[in-house]
């Protein structure tokens, strides 16, 4: 995995909506999510941690 200057990651975190509670909505992490990236990495759905890990590589040190 090769870190560009032009990173610039996106990611996003999988949610599963339960059934209502009292006419409240449920949502809760699912697990999964997906991080992507303009230099052309994009992991689709993955376990969240690996999601994390690599919006983390791709994201800048500033
Ligand atoms: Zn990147």
């Amino acid at each position: 995995m090769t870190l560009v200057s032009s990173c610039a990651p996106t990611l996003q975190r999988d949610v599963r909506e339960l059934a209502p509670v009292d006419g409240w909505r449920v949502i809760e992490p699912a697990g999964t999510g997906r991080a992507w990236c303009p230099c052309g990495t994009d992991t689709g759905t993955v376990v969240w941690a690996d999601a994390l890990s690599a919006h983390q590589w791709h994201t800048p040190v500033r």
